[in-house]
């Protein structure tokens, strides 16, 4: 089936700011709460979100087999788990309808009162209910500067890093939308030359640039899935801020790896880029060597070239971008992460999400973390009102972005933003 939706002469009769990162031809998936506080799954042209609950209601989508209320769900577990044939046809179609020389919906006032809706009028939810969260360590740059940090700057990759994508289970229960403010967690911390830990605040707490995927069903338990295949149950990609503690990380991690230092919160920006329009951005991932084992080896360019940023934004209001990177530096790809991940037969459900881990760049500029930008907290940073950082400060707000572009088409997630909150008093109650 085509992509018609990907067509870069299409524009829309909905108005799209210049650089909006959400074009006739993004046409994301999120849920929102309406101004009449319904829960609905819709998408986003401009600076308008579209019920597609109310649309489908309205026979929209009658030429597409659908259920009634596929729509009119808390979440889009059930129509991830429809499949990619599905997820096409209705992105076509949407893109059919809002294409400016359509006037199916664009003569009928009424019914656009109805599915149409300004960004400040609605809230955004998680737009998946994410049953299983996976995160992987695939930046090779970010796990070469971690290993020369905290082990030997001669062998900072070990000796498995290049034959397989490391990784390790997470909690889904933490994952919060862009906009929803994290307490700094408390936990135990081993001060420098101590021998016994002490209990407070953590004081390094860092973000992690990220991007992650969202599955659908993909196979029965014990089967696993072909890294050709991979792509197909990928339904798409959201920006992903794994929040962490590096006082309590660098206690607690051995041997079982990351616990409580990566449970407090992780932020995912509200909607979902598909797949398929990210098709016109592929690009080659680095030349792997040694060369994978068979199972992970892929053909042709499994990667995407997304410009990524990350802002720190200070209570006065001042901004400052403090990394510049790009999600095709990652080593190891998405199908190889999810070849990887169920080659044991373990079983992938529809909202599982999937993290890239830390996504580093090759210059000091683009690293994903400020563990690596200020190196362990050697150097300082400086922000725009002149003030510094090692970590993230109470009350800063970190603001990441993403955005593919070319041939005059931008297709972006928007952005996930996140104010760290000073930690509660556990000595009040
Ligand atoms: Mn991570």
């Amino acid at each position: 089936m085509p992509l018609k939706a990907n067509d870069p002469s299409l524009s829309s009769w909905l108005a799209v700011p210049e650089n909006s990162d959400f074009p006739i031809q993004n046409i994301p998936f999120g849920v929102f709460l309406t101004r009449d506080d319904v829960i609905t799954i819709g998408t986003r042209i401009g600076d308008h979100a579209i019920d597609l609950g109310a649309l489908h209601q309205l026979g929209y989508f009658s030429e597409i087999p659908l259920t009634d209320d596929i729509f009119l769900q808390d979440t889009l577990n059930d129509f991830i788990s429809d499949g990619k044939k599905t997820w096409r046809l209705v992105r076509n179609r949407i893109s059919q309808l809002f294409e400016k020389n359509n006037q199916e919906l664009q003569k009928n006032k009424d019914h656009q009162k109805i599915v149409l809706f300004t960004m400040d009028e609605i809230e955004m939810q998680l737009p998946v209910q994410i049953g299983d969260y996976t995160d992987f360590y695939s930046s090779k740059e970010h796990a070469t500067n971690v290993g020369k940090m905290f082990r030997d700057p001669e062998n900072a990759l070990l000796p498995n890093w290049l034959h397989l994508p490391v990784g390790y289970h997470g909690r889904s229960s933490t994952i919060i939308p862009s906009g929803t403010p994290v307490r700094r967690p408390h936990g135990q911390t081993l001060p420098k030359g101590a021998e016994n830990p002490v209990f407070g605040p953590s004081r390094l707490v860092d973000f992690e640039l990220e991007m992650a995927f969202i599955t659908t069903d993909a196979n029965a338990l014990g089967e696993p899935i072909s890294v050709d295949e991979a792509e197909e149950y990928i339904f798409g990609m959201v920006l992903f801020n794994d929040w962490s503690a590096r006082d309590l990380q660098k206690w607690e991690y051995v041997p079982l790896g990351p616990f409580l230092a990566k449970n407090f919160a992780s932020s995912i920006s509200p909607w979902i880029v598909t797949l398929d329009a990210l098709e016109p951005f592929r690009v080659a991932s680095p030349k792997q060597d040694p060369e994978p084992l068979p199972y992970l080896k892929q053909k042709g360019s499994k990667s995407f070239d997304i410009h990524l940023a990350v802002d720190i934004k200070t209570e006065d209001g001042s901004v400052t971008t403090v990394c510049n990177t790009n999600f095709k530096y990652m080593y190891w790809t998405m199908s190889q992460q999810l070849a990887h991940h169920t080659i044991n037969g373990c079983k992938i459900n529809s909202g599982d999400m999937m993290g890239s881990g830390t996504i580093s760049g090759p210059t000091p500029d683009s690293y994903g973390s400020m563990l690596e930008l200020s190196w362990q907290g050697t150097k300082e940073i400086t922000l725009k009102n002149g003030t510094t950082r090692k970590f993230i400060g109470d009350n800063d707000t970190v603001i990441m972005k993403g955005h593919c572009a070319k041939n005059g088409v931008r297709i972006g997630f928007g952005e996930v933003s996140t104010k760290i909150l000073p930690a509660v008093n556990l000595n009040k109650k």
